[in-house]
């Protein structure tokens, strides 16, 4: 370690202090027993009151925006100076655990806290966004679009499962819709953004390391392959004779996992299926089918989605089987900011730590700051690979590890011209 005992000993009482501040925010939810946060719900109200006595406690200036980001700013001394960002999500799965969005906004703040009355350069906005994961309104990523000017009335319109819209919901926390132009935008000569995270996987779990730079945010397909064959009496239809669209698309499924699991970086997934008309005594007329497929390369993962829709028609083809594939959606692969993810690589080196670029399969706002502000993410060893799950967690150390690269960060970063 190239930093002092002093320095050591209150980084470790300080990562101490993010897990139990994120324990004790985990305890503030909308379902009892468990921690269910959901966008601007009434559990939101009661984190952003934690939260916000943490950030004065904190010598920050805190504000609420027009779609509920709680966010806290430090200033630097030089008033014209510009503005580094730092950033996660409060919001939660349902029966989540308390590490995953939380983590980087509190790592966040200890690092201030840390920094104490050391001037710097530039002005650190921390943005707590109040909506990420997508649950409620079954979209995700609405707090980052807004601060990046990308909100629609289309998203505002969205409802939850109660008829609530979003504006509604805005408004019913108190907040005003209309002020969204205003209020949600980035800071003037923002320079950086930087989201700490949960890796939500294995893979530095499996290395034995603390943390990771994210070099670039997967795309993704997302497609439905349907089957069409024929239905037909299971008694009466002899096997030579039948259009069985179960027996094309299983075959087809069993494909998909042998050349994702032959092919580098790609994942592809079939998570659901539904057979019509779904009947024990019918051969199967129709099968529909999700497909969902990732991969850090947007031209090798077009490649593989290409090579996987000629292996269903190869498995319909089989059986006298048609195959239609429509896609629904496609995410481009989102590259981080190349310098700033080397300036992060190289804080976690001179704070005595290796952290190794790696791609995120997930989705996170960071892939949505980066089209306004150059941004990078620090992943975060998750024990077990384990996330959306109670039992979610972290190593203090690495919590450490990531607290000394941040604050190193803060202390050899120079805003860009
Ligand atoms: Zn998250």
């Amino acid at each position: 370690m190239s930093h002092t005992p002093t320095t050591a000993a209150s980084l470790t009482a300080r990562a101490a202090t993010v897990i139990a501040r994120c324990r004790e925010l985990a305890r503030i939810t909308d379902v009892p027993g468990e921690t269910t946060r959901l966008f601007l719900s009434p559990a939101t109200r009661d984190a952003h009151t934690l939260l916000s006595w943490w950030f004065r406690q904190a010598g920050l200036e805190v504000r609420t925006d027009a779609v509920g980001n709680l966010r806290a700013t430090r200033h630097s001394p030089h008033a014209n100076a510009p503005t580094l960002v730092l950033f996660s999500h409060i919001d939660t799965v349902p029966n989540a655990g308390a590490f995953d969005g939380p983590l980087g906004v509190l790592v966040s703040l200890a690092a201030i806290e840390q920094l104490s009355a050391t001037p710097l350069p530039f002005h650190i906005e921390l943005i707590a966004f109040a909506e990420e994961e997508g649950v409620r309104f079954g979209f995700p990523f609405l707090s980052s679009l807004a601060v990046t000017g990308q909100l629609t009335p289309e998203h505002l319109a969205r409802t939850d499962a109660d008829g609530i819209s979003v504006s509604e919901a805005i408004t019913a926390f108190g907040l005003d819709p209309a002020n969204i132009p205003t209020t949600c935008s980035l800071p003037p000569r923002t320079f950086a953004a930087l989201e700490i995270h949960i890796e939500q996987g294995p893979i530095l779990d499996k290395s034995d390391s603390a943390l990771a730079v994210v070099e670039v945010i997967v795309g993704q397909s997302r497609l439905e392959i349907t089957f069409h064959g024929h239905a037909n009496h299971a008694g009466t239809t002899p096997m030579s004779l039948r259009s069985d669209a179960l027996a094309a698309a299983a075959q087809w499924i069993v494909d998909v996992e042998h050349y994702a699991a032959n092919y580098t970086q790609l994942v592809a997934t079939v998570g659901r299926i539904t057979t019509l008309p779904g009947a024990v005594n019918i051969v199967p007329g129709t099968v529909r089918a999700t497909l969902d497929v990732r991969h850090p390369k947007d031209e090798s993962r077009h490649a593989a989605v290409a090579h996987l829709l000629t292996k269903a028609e190869a498995a319909g083809t089989l059986r006298g089987v048609r195959v239609h594939a429509a896609v629904q959606s496609e995410q481009r692969a989102v590259p981080m900011d190349r310098d700033l993810t080397h300036h992060l690589r190289q804080a976690a080196a001179r704070a005595g730590y290796d952290a190794n670029p790696i791609f995120s399969g997930a989705g996170h706002d960071a892939m949505i700051l980066a089209a306004a502000v150059p941004t990078t993410m620090l992943f975060l060893r998750s024990p077990g690979g384990l996330s959306h799950h109670p039992d979610e967690d972290v190593r203090p150390e690495d919590v450490e590890a990531a607290l000394a690269t941040l604050v190193n960060l803060l202390l050899h970063l120079h805003p860009r011209p």
